[in-house]
């Protein structure tokens, strides 16, 4: 069509689509709703480098328009996936892209790798049930920052481009305006995208859904030495790896994500749907950060349970695809076995352990048994821990010692620690604990600061907050109070699913 053409926007990029290619059971081809007057709010410049964007051009008002969905990108082929899932742990059936338009897979090129672009908040889709299909400025400023925070911290996840508002209004609680979050992804498919074609024996798709994923993403397992003749078992295997890496990296930097529905799991094992998610304050193990979670299913502590009972779920939903059910057990059973593996190596090196040894289990339980029991707060007590490690702030540990309030149990543990610690090289375990505990979390109060001044059109704290968040070890001299402890107005903070 050359009238459409001459309208589209050359982004510069050069698309694929594979997801479209799957047909038409898979997803609707639709185009994003447009937005009235959008302006910018920010961009991650480390985002638009991995996908290869010019940076001048977005800087351009053509890139704020196509980012926004308001115009057509040449290339693209927007579309909503379909997918299920179950929340809070019962089958909710049919839900889908209700609010996240793809424009498509780029080719990739030049170093960059392809990836798929999002638009978050971009207008209705057949699946967007009762909901408006748009996202509020509010929690968009969240998923974008903390996309980049969590990559920032080493977490796998999918990454954040750019965010656009528009003072067009969006009824929540109460009235709020609209936002487009471009998120990117090698892909977006869920494990809700299995259970939705196996839900419904469609196993000609589900085998076309796996097949893609498995040439796509995890070649590997055509070749798997555990499966030899289960390519779908292999797989099951491979995503339970990942998952365990990926929660053992949120347990490790203390990242309660708040809706771990299995439509909110991805099949690469990147954190997705950033909702009513926290990073822990002071250290609460029971912690559940989404006020609509009152049964605590996605309370801190569950999440590694919660992973796997999501993998199960997956597991089920492939076992037309593999024969032998003793096979789907013991890919999952990967998971067991990896994920305690994967967090103590986490905790010894948020503790700077030098090597492994066999009382370090019980070790890792008392120090958590000691935040615990005084609230500590999580992000303060780690980054002061490799400070006194080095030896370089807090020769006589007073700046850790503060923050308990039984100064004679911190003492006893703080003796036990460094006989433990005696045979490391202090200023190299100091060193490295420096870059595994970071200074910068993205905790809620100062997120709700930055939304504030935001909503006044005013977006200079969530700039501040890119910068420093996406290099969450660096010392940022003069940015100290966003590495203080929360206000007391902060546990007062509700987050719901509502965004
Ligand atoms: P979530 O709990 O955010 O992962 O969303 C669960 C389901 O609800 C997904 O299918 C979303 O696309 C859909 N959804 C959430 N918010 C909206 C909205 N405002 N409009 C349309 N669909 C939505
Ligand atoms: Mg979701
Ligand atoms: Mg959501």
């Amino acid at each position: 069509d050359p009238t459409a053409d001459t309208l589209s926007i050359d982004t510069g990029l050069t698309w694929r689509n594979r997801f479209a290619a799957l047909g038409p059971a898979f997803s609707t081809l639709l185009s994003p709703t447009p937005l009235a007057a959008p302006y910018w709010v920010a961009q991650s410049a480390d985002a638009a480098a991995l996908l290869g964007v010019d940076a001048g051009w977005m800087a351009s008002d053509a890139a704020l328009q196509a980012f926004t969905g308001n115009r057509i990108v040449a290339g693209a082929a927007p579309l909503a996936s379909v997918y299920s899932g179950h929340q809070f742990g019962v089958w909710a059936g049919q839900l889908g892209d209700g609010r996240a338009i793809l424009l498509g897979e780029t080719a990739g090129a030049d170093g960059h790798p392809p990836l798929e672009v999002q638009l978050k908040g971009a207008g209705r889709t057949p699946y967007s049930r009762m909901g408006d299909g748009r996202a509020v400025l509010r929690s968009s400023i969240r998923e974008f920052l903390c996309s980049e925070a969590m990559h920032g911290l080493g977490v796998a996840t999918t990454r954040a481009l750019c965010i656009t508002g528009s003072d067009a209004p969006v009824r929540r609680e109460e009235i709020e305006t609209a936002s487009v979050v471009t998120r990117l992804a090698p892909s977006f498919i869920r494990f809700g995208h299995f259970e939705h074609f196996s839900s419904r024996e469609q196993f000609g798709e589900l085998r076309q859904l796996a097949d893609f994923v498995i040439d796509s993403f995890y070649p590997e397992c055509r070749r798997s030495k555990a499966f030899p003749d289960s390519p779908y078992a292999a797989l099951l295997q491979a995503v339970s790896e990942r998952t365990a890496q990926m929660v053992a990296r949120w347990q490790a930097v203390g990242f309660c994500h708040g809706v771990m529905n299995t439509d909110n799991m991805s099949i690469l094992g990147l954190t997705i749907d950033y909702g009513p998610f926290q990073f822990l304050d002071g250290f609460d193990p029971g912690h559940i950060c989404n006020h609509s979670d009152t049964q605590g299913r996605y309370a801190f502590n569950r999440q590694p349970n919660v992973a796997y009972w999501n993998l199960f779920c997956l597991g089920q939903s492939l076992l037309p695809l593999i024969d032998d059910q003793a096979q789907a057990l013991a890919a999952l059973e990967t998971y067991k076995t990896l994920f305690p593996e994967l967090l103590m190596r986490e905790m010894r090196a948020k503790l700077g352990l030098p090597d492994a040894q066999s009382e370090d289990a019980a070790f890792v339980e008392a120090t958590l048994q000691l935040l615990a029991a005084a609230r500590v707060d999580h992000t303060i007590f780690w980054r002061r821990l490799g400070h006194w490690v080095a030896g370089t702030l807090d020769q006589d540990a007073d700046a850790v010692r503060d923050l308990f309030l039984d100064r004679a149990a911190f003492d006893a543990w703080l003796l036990r620690y460094s006989e433990r610690l005696a045979p490391a090289d202090r200023a190299l375990a100091g060193d490295s604990m420096r870059k595994t505990n970071p200074k910068f979390v993205l905790r809620n109060h100062l997120g709700e600061e930055a939304i504030r001044q935001a909503k006044l059109k005013d977006f200079s704290g969530v700039h501040t907050l890119l910068k420093l968040l996406r290099a969450p070890f660096d010392e940022h001299p003069g940015y100290e109070t966003y590495a203080g402890f929360p206000p007391d107005w902060a546990s007062s903070i509700e987050i719901s699913c509502s965004s």
